[in-house]
């Protein structure tokens, strides 16, 4: 695992909340001066006074982890790992591990709603629960619980089958069959562009059909054992964020942690609060106007 410098860290973050260069959250003001207080390095703004902090804003905001373990965290992500295994790696607490892990899953939430399908779709309608983890001999199965039906569905460029874009959702309603018409059609209209009036250029896969094993059905094979394996299958409540941060990897690959930095510096705070409870919708960052003078002057 890289060991990074916490300078290169602030750097990184600084790029991607200030991709043109600091601006002051209140008036704009694209000049800074480099402030500590209370052992905070905090950015005081030349016009206002206003003074902000490299996470303020973003989805690390109020953290007291170092950045560089962050930093370490979403290289990890690449991999994807468990709490448990992460809070050993990075030396925090379980708890610190799970928020963290969490919190960049929410920033992962934020790119798969920037990004919908498009073009020649494929889809295939799977479940997820008790079958598939006792068939990769989960520990935490519970017998009890209700598989969960989800929607598998990919961008693919017909010429090469080269996959560009994947989604795998949960569905809504509960007792509802991936393979529904109804629930196929509503997957497209929340996760894909001009979804109407497309039969033509939707390909749909049987699950049941051994014949015609299609990609999708070897990647949702993949999500599913990568489930069971790193922490023993995963329950409803948090199924969604877990197959999102899936497809994030699956299709970002090389640059999803470059991708992730990104994220995390223009995704807006998600309070714990929301993350253990209810999910609660994604507030990204508005940007109200273009900034062409990216001219910075520091001083201190
Ligand atoms: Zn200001």
């Amino acid at each position: 695992m890289p060991v990074y410098s916490e300078e290169d860290c602030e750097g990184a973050l600084f790029m991607a909340k200030w991709p043109s260069g600091y601006r002051c959250p209140r008036c704009v003001h694209p000049q800074y001066y480099n402030v500590a207080s209370k052992g905070r390095k905090l950015f005081e703004c030349i016009s206002c006074g206003h003074q902000t902090s490299l996470t303020a804003g973003t989805v690390l905001e109020g953290t007291r982890t170092p950045l560089c373990k962050w930093f370490q965290a979403m290289y990890l992500m690449q991999i994807g790992i468990s709490a448990k295994l992460l809070s050993e790696l990075i030396q925090v607490t379980y708890k610190t591990a799970w928020l963290m892990n969490h919190k960049l899953r929410y920033a992962i939430e934020q790119w798969d709603r920037e990004l919908p399908l498009q073009g020649q779709l494929q889809l295939l309608g799977e479940f997820y629960g008790y079958e598939f983890s006792r068939h990769f001999s989960s520990i935490s199965a519970d017998a009890e619980q209700r598989a969960q039906p989800v929607i598998v569905g990919a961008s693919i460029v017909e010429s090469t089958g080269t996959m560009t874009n994947l989604k795998i959702k949960r569905m809504e309603c509960a007792g509802s069959v991936p393979e529904d018409s109804g629930e196929l059609e509503r997957f497209l209209r929340n996760h894909a562009v001009h979804a109407v009036d497309r039969a033509g250029e939707v390909k749909v896969f049987d699950r049941r059909d051994r014949r015609e094993r299609s990609a999708l059905h070897a990647i949702w094979t993949d999500a599913v054992r990568w489930l069971a394996r790193t922490f023993g299958g995963i329950g409803p409540k948090h199924l969604q964020a877990y197959l999102d941060e899936f497809c994030f990897r699956r299709v970002l690959r090389n640059e999803s942690m470059a991708e992730l930095i990104g994220l995390c510096g223009r995704t807006n705070t998600i309070i714990n609060r929301d993350l253990v409870g209810k999910r609660a919708g994604i507030q990204p960052i508005r940007r109200g106007r273009k900034y062409t003078n990216s001219r910075r002057k520091v001083a201190s």
